[in-house]
């Protein structure tokens, strides 16, 4: 089973047997993903096409493509605003269970656990134990624990939303229905207190949507798994495969 970091790309970013890097693209694997000149990951279309390549500055060269069965057609990636204890434990096993592509953990103002560095080893473990009781063709990828801030200005994804659980917001159901043609989405969640109302302005402004996941408040660990199984439902759902 394959650790290889994955990466959504457009169409058009294929030229011959080479992908076209964005700045971002760029940003994010070199500096997120920390990966080298040389270095393998998976790029993903969206549409369930999956290639093996290798990173060569603004490029990367296609080596094979790969055939996967188990995993979702959209590249998601959660953010997720560290729970107290060990609640993050859950949402990794939970959440790699039912398709997860990245786990993004962040520490926002209401954050009450300063991760320690072995954490990020456990997650990764639980992550591929996980990956491999649910048949999944890829262990998702668990990124370093950063701040909530930090964490907004490295998304690339066109369809981003932000879970909040007061206000009056459309339920994350419907927001999802108008995704069409996308190979990625990233989804926040906060921490037991909630976002602060300056977080919920700055992820706005940085192109996040407000959603819901229903009227009852729901624990910090409990709102990824069912932001998850809602997006993932409607992704394998019939009526979504026609639609897009
Ligand atoms: N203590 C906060 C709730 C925090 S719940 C309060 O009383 O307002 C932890 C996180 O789970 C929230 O920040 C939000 O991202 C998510 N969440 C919980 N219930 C939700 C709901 N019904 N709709 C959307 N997001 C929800």
């Amino acid at each position: 089973m394959s650790q290889l970091q994955r990466i959504a790309i457009a169409p058009s970013q294929l030229q011959q047997e080479q992908i076209l890097l964005t700045k971002e693209q760029q940003h994010y694997l070199e500096r997120v993903l920390r990966l080298r000149e040389g270095d393998r990951f998976i790029a993903i279309n969206g549409k369930g096409k999956w290639w093996l390549a290798q990173l060569e500055g603004e490029k990367a060269q296609i080596l094979e493509s790969l055939t996967v069965e188990t995993e979702l057609p959209i590249s998601i990636t959660l953010m997720v605003a560290l729970p107290k204890g060990n609640g993050f434990d859950d949402v990794v096993r939970c959440c790699t269970e039912l398709g997860v592509a990245v786990i993004a953990p962040v520490v926002s103002d209401r954050t009450l656990l300063d991760p320690s560095p072995q954490k990020l080893q456990r997650w990764l473990r639980i992550a591929q134990e996980a990956a491999e009781q649910s048949e999944r063709s890829f262990v998702p990828t668990i990124l370093e624990p950063i701040s909530f801030s930090a964490s907004l200005a490295t998304g690339t994804a066109n369809y981003c939303y932000i879970c909040e659980a007061r206000g009056s917001y459309p339920h994350l159901t419907e927001a999802i229905n108008q995704v069409s043609t996308t190979s990625e989405i990233i989804i926040a969640t906060g921490p037991e207190g909630g976002w602060t109302d300056k977080e919920l302005k700055y992820a706005i402004d940085a192109g996040f949507q407000p959603v819901s996941l229903g009227r009852r408040i729901l624990r910090a660990v409990t709102a990824p798994i069912v932001a998850l199984s809602v997006v993932a439902a409607q992704l394998e759902s019939v009526a979504f495969n026609c639609a897009n």
